[in-house]
């Protein structure tokens, strides 16, 4: 087995809280190089430009992680698969569908890997739920994923812009939570979206989604204004009577009250464990399904103006 040696762009919050760690964790990866527009460095890594044109330079790079805000992922996704690298792409993995798309094609035909990651999926318990939902029809979701973005997101101003998704940024976790346990397609009905005076982002969503059964009762709430007590829970019933309940994320689930799964996040670890067996087959990963929803969301989502919101 030779190792991966691996390059990551963009040195932000996400890459030094769990890239650089998960990396550092699995020994089928060695960090060779980092750019950062900063000039941020790691001590891990033997290389460190400003420009990630010069990371894409180095011959020895197998494969990149772009962890920069989405607006720039696919540009820099595109040069690095034109420079013979595969690419791991942080969520949301584009600004668009038809980038994603592009990507795609383009990884197929370099005979690169993309891979789209979609962190909240890493979780056992969601792996347990989707288990658990196999084969029953939905009777109510609801989706309540509310938190404060000045303390998750302090001086990050890509997020309030088009392109930066906006609450849609967590959202789109539980949203990829949603698409992986529902055991058949889900769909937006409605949504309402509410943009502060000042922002071209929404900082609060509400979502009113639908399967095949048109009866169910599936909606999702997102608000960036919660202060105090955060919440990320996705509740579950079936029309066999059964609930369940995803919470914190996606760690804990319960199903009927009893505590099944608790388990502290390792989402990164089993990212990167996915990264490692893709390159080795030489396959991608693209999957498009929260990034649908979300699209559809704005394509269809009534725009509602509220306060104007200083972080
Ligand atoms: P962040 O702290 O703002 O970091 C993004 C970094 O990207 C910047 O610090 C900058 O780093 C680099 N960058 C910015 N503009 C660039 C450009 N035009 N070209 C190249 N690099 C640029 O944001 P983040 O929270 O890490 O989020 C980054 C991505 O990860 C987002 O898509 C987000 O949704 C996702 N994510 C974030 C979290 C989280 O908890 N924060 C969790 C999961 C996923 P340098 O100065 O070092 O280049």
């Amino acid at each position: 087995m030779t190792t991966h040696k691996i390059g990551i762009i963009g040195l932000g919050k996400i890459a030094q809280d769990q890239h650089l760690p998960a990396i550092r964790a699995n020994p089928n990866f060695e960090l060779l190089a980092v750019s950062s527009t900063r000039g941020l460095t790691d001590h891990d890594a033997q290389y460190t430009f400003r420009d990630y044109r010069d990371l894409l330079g180095l011959k020895d790079v197998e494969a990149v992680s772009i962890c920069t805000p989405p607006q720039v992922r696919h540009q820099i996704a595109r040069e690095a698969l034109l420079a013979g690298k595969s690419v791991l792409l942080e969520k949301p993995p584009a600004a668009t569908l038809s980038e994603l798309e592009d990507l795609r094609h383009l990884g197929e035909k370099q005979g690169k890997t993309v891979f789209t990651t979609w962190h909240a999926q890493y979780n056992k318990a969601v792996g347990e739920a989707k288990k658990a939902l196999a084969g029953w029809s939905i009777k109510r979701l609801q989706v309540t994923w509310k938190e404060d973005v000045r303390h998750w997101h302090p001086g990050q101003q890509w997020i309030w812009e088009a392109g930066g998704f906006g609450v849609f940024d967590p959202g789109i976790n539980a949203l990829s939570i949603v698409t992986r346990i529902m055991p058949e397609p889900v769909f937006i009905k409605t949504a309402d979206l509410e943009f502060p005076a000042n922002k071209d982002a929404p900082i609060a969503a509400t979502l009113q989604l639908q399967t095949g059964h048109a009866d169910g009762d599936l909606q999702a709430v997102f608000d960036w204004r919660q202060t105090g007590p955060q919440t990320w829970d996705i509740e579950v019933e079936t029309e066999a009577g059964f609930a369940l309940k995803l919470s914190h994320g996606g760690s804990c689930l319960e199903i009927d009250g009893r505590l099944v799964v608790q388990e502290e996040p390792a989402e990164y670890q089993g990212i990167y464990r996915r990264f490692d067996a893709l390159l080795t087959l030489g396959r991608s990963e693209v999957d498009d399904a929260p990034f649908r929803l979300v699209a559809d969301a704005f394509m269809i989502g009534r725009r509602v103006q509220v306060e104007a919101f200083e972080d």
